[in-house]
């Protein structure tokens, strides 16, 4: 595969970019070789700067859950860039869409739009913390909420340790706010809560964890999250950047029935703009300023443009219950085919996938928690990872992505897919 112009503008965005991305893992660092540039998108294809033409499997890591360059989308913005960009006043666009959100994820009364997921991780745990006049949070080991200094905090050693930061710049005394438990590990939770009672503000969660790979929660742990939180007075939040109208309408929430107190959503609420949005309990969101004391803003914040974009990406997905079934159906056949493969090849790997999201992790053991996730083989996964960009496939440059499947994936897409998954066993491992 000639990707040239790829690795030209790699070498000369060296220079001037940390790293030649504005983002690390596009990089390619966990897989090797040189990053490919995207030129353009359609439907359930992605070209580079050398006119490879790809599948898509990242969609903008969510966000383009209906396939790329969607027609309704282009033409709400470029209806909504006629009546220029940005006021910094309030729009009739905002109110529809905080509307749109309170009806379609039950647990939100009110929601504050912002412009990325970190915002709203960083805005929700300050509410949290306002609310409860408390300090801590908990966080589970693996789990991200973008790159707010509270949440950049290693995997703990032990369930009652405090964190350490896990990048330089995030201070000691951040640090020791947040601490960090294993996930799906109940009693791990437990044991924190009792170490530092009535000093926890809030428990974040991805209730179904993408950021180390596709990770399910455990059979009533989401439950026993919620229970241990109201005996505590903590907030629950669940981080639903990933999963917000992606495993349901109503999100991770609304498929396992559970009730947080507050959610912070991102990528597919913007349709590709940057957008992020933190809300739920009316008593709590009251807190924030204007309402209320917790100071938050933003100049771009609610952006009309931002807005047409992930107000129209909303109504069609609260239209059209049927993307969740072709979602779910998509997600099912995918995995079959790499199982049946796998058991072709007399392989056990271990294959996560919920609804449109899935990862293949590179072990045998169960993948429940960071620590399995770990016991991949991550330099045979760099391999597959090329072996599968060789066959046209774009993926998440690391073992600890998942994938996230569009509607805009036909059947022969998901058998090109599953083709090209086989293939690639088979060439990294000799068979
Ligand atoms: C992507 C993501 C974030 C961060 O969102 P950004 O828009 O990248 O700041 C936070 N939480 C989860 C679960 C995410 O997947």
């Amino acid at each position: 595969m000639n990707i040239a112009t790829s690795q030209h503008l790699f070498e000369k965005a060296q220079h001037f970019i940390p790293g030649g991305v504005n983002s690390p893992v596009r990089a390619f660092r966990a897989v090797g070789g040189s990053p490919v540039f995207i030129k353009s998108a359609k439907g359930p294809y992605v070209y580079d700067e050398d006119d490879n033409e790809y599948i898509e499997l990242i969609n903008s890591w969510g966000p383009m859950i209906l396939g790329h360059a969607n027609e309704l989308i282009q033409k709400a913005v470029y209806d909504a860039i006629q009546h220029s960009f940005s006021f910094g006043a309030p729009t009739r666009r905002e109110v529809e869409m905080a509307e749109l959100i309170v009806s379609m994820v039950p647990s939100i009364e009110k929601v504050r739009m912002v412009n990325s997921g970190t915002e709203a991780t960083m805005s929700a745990i300050r509410v949290a913390r306002g609310f409860t006049g408390r300090d801590k949070i908990i966080k589970f080991e693996g789990c991200y909420h973008g790159h707010g200094d509270s949440f950049l905090i290693a995997a703990g050693s032990g369930a009652v340790t405090f964190g350490t930061p896990d990048s330089p710049g995030v201070t000691k005394g951040v640090a020791n706010d947040t601490l960090t438990a294993p996930f799906n590990d109940l009693e791990a939770v437990q044991t924190l809560v009792n170490a530092n009672k009535n000093t926890i503000a809030a428990l974040i969660l991805e209730p179904v964890v993408g950021n180390m790979g596709c990770v399910l929660p455990a059979d009533g742990f989401l439950q026993g999250l919620r229970k241990i939180c109201d005996e505590e007075g903590i907030v629950l939040i669940l981080d639903e950047v990933m999963t917000g109208f992606r495993l349901a309408k109503g999100g991770a929430q609304e498929r396992f029935g559970i009730t947080p107190d507050l959610t912070t959503l991102g990528k597919i609420i913007g349709g590709g703009m940057p957008v992020g949005a933190y809300g739920g309990r009316a008593d709590i969101m009251n807190k924030v300023s204007p309402a209320g004391p917790v100071y938050q803003a933003g100049t771009l914040s609610g952006n009309p443009i931002a807005m047409a974009a992930g107000l129209t990406m909303l109504n069609y997905l609260n239209d059209h219950p049927e993307v969740y079934t072709q979602l779910e159906t998509s997600g099912e056949k995918l995995a079959n085919g790499f199982k049946a493969s796998m058991r072709k090849l007399g392989l056990n790997y271990t294959l996560n996938q919920i609804g449109s999201m899935y990862t293949l992790f590179f072990t045998d053991q169960p993948v429940t928690d960071f620590p399995s996730a770990k016991s991949s083989d991550l330099p045979l996964f760099g391999r597959y990872f090329h072996a599968m960009l060789d066959r046209g496939i774009y993926m998440g440059p690391s073992q600890f992505e998942s994938m996230f499947l569009s509607t805009a994936l036909e059947d022969k897409h998901l058998d090109t897919i599953i083709a090209a998954n086989e293939e690639s066993l088979k060439e990294i491992l000799s068979l």
